[in-house]
């Protein structure tokens, strides 16, 4: 991958006509046309690698644009199927996805019982493996398809988080990926005496920090934490703890490098990434609730180069900022400042978890480059030209 300019290519959700020609569906045809699915070959199993939402998480990709990417992958002569974590595809039907409705089978990524996989090295800070999801290691082809939002653990979850957590099996995503930001020390145990120890617990509001009296250890959970720095503050007089950009920074350089991973295993004309930013919630699909979209609705953005599409996506939100009334009452320590320059989900999640790392990361690793062309497909300018429509609404009963 060159560090040439890469093709964005965009749809609104804003549009110049009340008319099909000029709506979101018709745009995301085009934004596929443009994609130029002929490298999928004949018979080459096309894995669409989606988040299918969880319990009552229902803010996905909407099965209506699913369909639409299955008939392209159809089209050009591929197999296509849905894969995501087995939970997730069992209980998809309860969130509208099912084989009818996608149009394509639903496959669990790493087997029926989360244990199919292909064992990875990585060697980075306290992760050694991680187990890949050996349904997305079969596949020929990758659509990486995802739900463009907040994330509580990075500040944002787009196409490189998709895979780079999605793409690989229970255990690695919560207890491994999840608990890298523990590699860098932050806390000194022989600085701390066990009633200290006591005092940082009941210093974090989130209840985010747990101590084993018997084994005299502090653990962290540095997944939900804002940077409130209370326990930080809480530790002056003794000053065992501190947290640093770095802890945050490994979980980030971790997600590139785990996407990396899942790229060399298809041949670099076969990735195709998709990222939907609509209904974009402050945290990940995986919460199993609604959540209020904390940005309006921007669109459908669609790349062969996976940072040039997240770079793309990520400074769309930024343009777009936050609804400051739908932010949830729980999030602490949000930072409203119109003079501190913070991407929208690092005022939400924190300074340290800005969103823009990974991109860092991911050009750094050779995945692609952060310098786009932002082309938008069927403008509501161009639309607005166009012959208002005739007979939108259906005057007789039809079946197509
Ligand atoms: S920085 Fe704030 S949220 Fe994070 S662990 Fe410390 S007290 Fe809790």
């Amino acid at each position: 991958m060159t560090s040439k300019t890469s093709e964005v290519y965009f749809g609104s959700v804003q549009h110049g006509r009340p008319a099909r020609y000029a709506s979101i569906g018709r745009k995301l045809d085009e934004i596929m046309k443009k994609l130029d699915l002929s490298t999928i070959e004949e018979r080459d199993k096309v894995a669409i690698k989606m988040h299918l939402g969880f319990h009552e998480g229902y803010q996905t990709v909407p099965v209506f644009f699913v369909r639409k990417i299955v008939k392209a992958v159809k089209d050009a002569g591929g197999y296509p199927f849905v894969t995501d974590n087995p939970t997730a595809v069992y209980n998809a039907v309860e969130r509208g996805y099912t084989s009818e409705t996608c149009g394509c089978p639903i496959i669990p990524i790493a087997g029926v019982k989360d244990g199919y996989t292909k064992t990875v090295e990585f060697n980075f800070g306290n992760v050694g493996t991680l187990e890949l999801g050996g349904v997305l290691h079969d596949a020929d082809v990758l659509i990486d398809l995802a739900h463009a939002k907040g994330h509580n653990a990075c500040g944002f979850g787009g196409v490189v988080k998709n895979i780079a957590l999605g793409g690989y099996h229970g255990p690695s995503r919560w207890t491994k990926i999840h608990g890298v930001e523990a590699s860098i020390p932050w806390w000194n145990a022989e600085k701390c005496p066990p009633e200290h120890a006591k005092k940082l617990v009941e210093s974090c509001p989130d209840n985010l920090i747990n101590y084993d009296e018997e084994k005299h250890m502090l653990s962290l959970g540095f997944g939900m934490c804002n940077q409130c720095m209370e326990c930080v503050e809480a530790d002056k007089d003794v000053g065992c703890l501190s947290l640093k950009q770095e802890n945050f920074s490994m979980f980030q350089e971790l997600m590139a490098r785990a996407a990396n991973e899942i790229l060399k295993t298809f041949d670099e004309k076969k990735q195709f990434f998709l990222n939907f930013a609509i209904d974009i919630t402050p945290a990940c699909d995986c919460w199993g609730v609604g959540q209020p979209h904390v940005v309006n609705d921007i669109g459908i953005l669609g790349s062969r180069n996976i940072v040039a599409v997240e770079q793309a996506a990520l400074d769309l939100i930024a343009k777009e900022g936050l609804i400051e009334n739908m932010i949830p009452p729980y999030y602490r320590n949000v930072n409203l400042d119109p003079a501190a320059k913070l991407h929208p989900f690092a005022r939400l999640h924190g300074p340290m978890k800005d969103p823009y790392l990974v991109t860092g990361y991911a050009e750094k690793l050779g995945m692609g480059t952060r310098k786009y062309n932002l082309i938008e497909v069927l403008t509501p300018k161009k639309m607005l030209r166009k012959k208002p429509p005739t007979g939108v609404s259906e005057a007789a009963a039809s079946f197509f």
